[in-house]
């Protein structure tokens, strides 16, 4: 890949740190920063060929757009030409924080950071430092997950230093992310609001606040190649680490159950289990998920990055319904998984 050769900087969260990233950004190069979703590569939104280099450097096909990222809800309108009254809702009532609203796109939003779209993704970051970045950089920033596309996203400085050390200006080590997965998308550009990817602002939570919304039947499913998906990101590969990953689903006795069985089998792999229930299994390198969803998603991507350093060749991940999150888990462990899930 062409940007191999860069000396990449590893900054601290101080003032004089966020000022030399904030300065990478205005003049056109990458800078890596945390969020409270997961780890961001940030270049100028208004910079057509620094978000050209965002794509090379994640090796991203280029018809999956980058999100926006703005330092105040004010920021939106310099990236959307129309503020329906759904997306005023949405805005005032969950920013800043893990919620990414579409709207129409204005001009000056180049058409590398949204595909070719005539909507744009945008967001206000509920992570002090990023705020920081963004205002010091005095643009908005365009940025996906800071991972190597396919790669589990990263939640902390280390994972973005394994996928982009070399190819990236700068990173930005502000500790680990508080949410874990990716911000909800919700489509505010046509009639109805439409959740296109599900994450730490929940269903429930937009339907509380009133905002008459719907989920993208596609979020449970693979993306099977012959309907256009709404949100483009949906049809690629995803979060894959080295190992194979099983989901298996149900409640505790079962899943322990089915997961011995499935440990016996597969004698002679390095087996790993991502568990929800402290199981004690023979034979496997075991990891914790948390017991709740909601701790899952904070250490769902970095167990999938610690099972590659542990050599895992195949990963059981238990699952069980359990909160609000769930729907956000289970979306990206189901892709984790390539689908492979078994119910018990
Ligand atoms: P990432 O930040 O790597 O998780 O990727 C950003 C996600 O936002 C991708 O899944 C994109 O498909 C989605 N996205 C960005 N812009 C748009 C848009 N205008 N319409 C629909 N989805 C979008
Ligand atoms: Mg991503």
């Amino acid at each position: 890949m062409e940007n191999k050769t860069i000396d990449t900087k590893i900054l601290t969260t101080s003032d004089a740190d966020i000022e030399i990233a904030a300065k990478i950004i205005r003049g056109g190069g990458l800078a890596a920063f945390p969020t409270e979703t997961v780890y961001g590569l940030g270049a100028s939104a208004y910079d057509a060929d620094a978000a050209k280099k965002i794509y090379a450097a994640k090796g991203r096909p280029s018809d999956n757009p980058l999100i926006v990222h703005v330092a105040s809800a004010k920021g939106i309108e310099d990236a959307a030409r129309e503020i329906p009254e759904s997306a005023r809702v949405v805005i005032e009532r969950f920013m800043p924080g893990p919620i990414t609203v579409i709207l129409k796109k204005k001009d000056v939003i180049p058409d590398t950071v949204t595909a070719g779209l005539d909507t744009v993704a945008v967001r206000c970051p509920d992570n002090e430092t990023a705020r920081r970045l963004i205002e010091k950089a005095g643009v908005p920033i365009a940025a996906p997950s800071a991972n190597l596309s396919g790669k589990p996203s990263p939640t902390k400085a280390e994972h973005v230093i394994n996928d982009m050390n070399g190819r990236i200006d700068a990173i930005i080590d502000g500790g680990s992310c508080r949410v874990g997965v990716e911000s909800t998308i919700v489509d505010l550009s046509s009639e109805r609001p439409v959740i296109l990817r599900p994450g730490g602002v929940t269903y429930e939570d937009l339907k509380n606040a009133g905002v008459d919304v719907e989920i993208d039947k596609h979020i449970l499913e693979t993306f099977d190649g012959n309907e256009a998906p709404k949100c483009p990101g949906m049809k690629y590969k995803h979060y894959a680490p080295n190992a194979e990953v099983i989901v298996v689903e149900g409640e505790k006795d079962a899943v322990k159950r089915k997961i011995k069985e499935l440990i016996s089998e597969n004698k002679g792999k390095t087996v790993g289990v991502l568990t929800m229930f402290d199981a004690d299994y023979d034979d496997a390198v075991m990891l914790a998920a948390g017991a709740t969803n909601k701790e899952y998603a904070k250490n769902l991507f970095s167990a999938l990055r610690d099972f590659d350093k542990l050599g895992a060749e195949i990963v059981f991940a238990e699952f069980c319904e359990r909160d609000a999150y769930a729907l956000a888990v289970r979306n990206r462990l189901y892709k984790a998984a390539a689908q492979r899930v078994i119910h018990v």
